[in-house]
């Protein structure tokens, strides 16, 4: 029996009531959806795109399984010009399920109801498969994932046991082995990892930039990090640190987080958030037990500077030198909230006065009359906390032999950008959605 004749665009937005709604770091299984990509090829299609738009995965191994097809493959250039019905001849329908993936989000095991050891060795076993798929595309030229937008790798909230702690470090230890060759799989426009340890990302390799051109990495690296340890940088593009404090974690930890209602908002330290554990009926003394920031400026100077230099490929040297510099041009750091973690003076004892006159956080300046209101207090705390990041930047790019121009003093060739911003500065993540204007819930 054919099915009605309504459109694709009908059948998609009648399918869209058919999804189990998206939970935050949770695998969800879509029955009716998956019932309805069985029903014809005209419904494979129009359910693969609703099913597969935004997906949440634990089994990473299961996910990808077939993806390297069950036949010989036609060149993989070729199969793009493929319908999902050629592709599926072709033995191929786990590929016509993944090109229609735009958002996806690679989490950690849940302890869930089997316990600790099952989780565990199920995590294993799953990334265990995952590197035999990996293994089998290795001759793939063009990505599994050709309409992905954003690549999401870690648990959105933080884990609030040893056992929970013990399965993401198994997970991010995972990730480690096929990260970088996940990236050149998938291709994402956008990239964004939250571990909680931030220590690593994927390298660049030289075969990344054909002809001065970005070939194999993403536009954007977003790193959001509790900067505990240091953190990864990616050489040859752009690079959007988001600082998350000790406050934005305890609200993840909360266990009143998920059900309590979001009635307030408030500007804290120059963050505009919305409280929930205010809204739950937490006192704000218990608020104000949260350990305080426990970084100098020298310390987070220091940490700038050690990660700038440790994270630029050793190969860039011995390239001509028009196409260092192509590199580097390409190479933009941005470090938001960095005032979250600052402690040192307070914002009064401040010498602003051997700097160019304020500028106003671009959040102040783009708000809108009718967005959150600052009170004249907020505006002083967060021209001074911007004067303050502004002066740090200063010293960074000082100590680093970068010239204001942005030009390495002892070469004279092209550096990295690098400009320090407020949380509130923060556009929000293009793969996650999270932190816009420094806001994580
Ligand atoms: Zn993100």
């Amino acid at each position: 029996m054919s099915p009605p004749a309504l459109s694709p665009e009908l059948w998609s937005h009648i399918f869209d009531y058919c999804a189990v709604p998206n939970e935050e770091n949770k695998q969800l299984r879509q029955l009716t959806l998956a019932i309805l990509l069985r029903v014809n090829s005209h419904f494979f299609s129009i359910a693969a795109s609703v099913l597969y738009r935004d997906c949440t995965i634990q089994d990473l191994g299961a996910f990808l399984l077939g993806s390297n097809g069950s036949r010989q493959s036609p060149k993989s250039t070729a199969l793009n010009n493929l319908t999902d019905l050629e592709l599926i001849r072709e033995g191929k329908s786990k590929l016509a399920l993944l090109r229609h993936v735009r958002r996806f989000t690679i989490i950690p095991y849940s302890l869930g109801l089997k316990g600790f050891s099952v989780a565990i060795d199920e995590q294993q076993s799953s990334y265990h498969q995952v590197k035999n798929t990996l293994v089998q595309l290795a001759d793939v030229e063009t990505s599994i994932t050709p309409r992905l937008e954003g690549m999401s790798i870690g648990p959105h909230v933080f884990s609030d046991s040893p056992e929970t702690d013990r399965i993401h470090s198994r997970f991010f230890s995972e990730i480690h082995h096929i990260r970088r060759k996940l990236m050149e799989t998938c291709k994402p426009k956008y990239w964004c990892e939250r571990s909680p340890l931030h220590g690593y990302c994927f390298e660049p390799i030289q075969s990344d930039f054909i002809n001065h051109e970005l070939n194999a990495l993403p536009e954007t690296v977003n790193i959001h990090t509790r900067l505990d340890g240091t953190f990864p940088l990616v050489w040859g593009t752009k690079n959007m640190i988001s600082i998350r404090g000790e406050r934005d974690i305890a609200l993840f930890k909360s266990p009143n987080y998920l059900s309590a209602p979001m009635v307030q908002t408030e500007i804290t330290d120059g963050n505009a958030v919305i409280d929930p554990v205010i809204a739950a009926g937490t006192t704000p003394e218990e608020l104000d037990m949260l350990p305080k920031p426990v970084f100098t400026e020298e310390d987070l100077t220091r940490n700038m500077v050690y990660t700038v230099i440790r994270s630029m490929p050793s190969w860039i040297r011995r390239l001509h030198c028009a196409t260092q510099d192509a590199i580097n041009a390409r190479t933009e750091i941005e470090i938001y909230g960095l005032e979250k973690v600052m402690a040192g003076p307070s914002l009064d004892q401040i010498d602003n006065s051997s700097l160019s006159p304020p500028s106003p956080s671009l959040f102040a300046q783009t708000l809108a009359p009718d967005q959150v209101s600052f009170t004249h207090d907020d505006q002083h705390k967060i021209i001074a906390q911007s004067m303050r990041l502004k002066k740090m930047q200063h010293i960074i790019k000082q100590e680093l032999n970068v010239s204001e121009g942005g030009y390495w003093r002892r070469t004279g060739s092209k550096a990295p950008s690098l400009n320090l911003f407020l949380a509130v500065d923060y556009p929000g993540c293009q793969c996650c959605g999270k932190g816009k204007h420094g806001s994580w819930i």
